[in-house]
């Protein structure tokens, strides 16, 4: 699987905390929060696309990826 676009991400460097959860526990509000900040850098990254259809091929079950959190992923493939 091509993975050239992974350099390109913005979610590389000063944002990356914001597209996994924390190792400690995380409130609904502060998650969606989180996930909100996260999808909207996915909104303006140049490579969304493959980066969303990484994620869905390897079937990532962790943090956001392309715009989709694992539970917008497990809708997608359900759909
Ligand atoms: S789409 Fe989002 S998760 Fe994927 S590389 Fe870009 S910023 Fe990172």
């Amino acid at each position: 699987m091509n993975d050239e676009w992974q350099p390109k991400g913005l979610c590389r460097g000063n944002h990356a905390h914001l597209f996994f959860p924390p190792p400690t526990f995380e409130r609904k509000d502060d998650r969606e929060r989180r996930e909100m900040r996260a999808k909207a850098i996915c909104n303006v990254c140049p490579v969304q696309d493959p980066c969303a259809d990484y994620a869905l091929a390897i079937s990532e079950p962790y943090g956001i990826w392309g715009g989709t959190s694992e539970q917008d992923r497990k809708a997608l493939v359900a759909s």
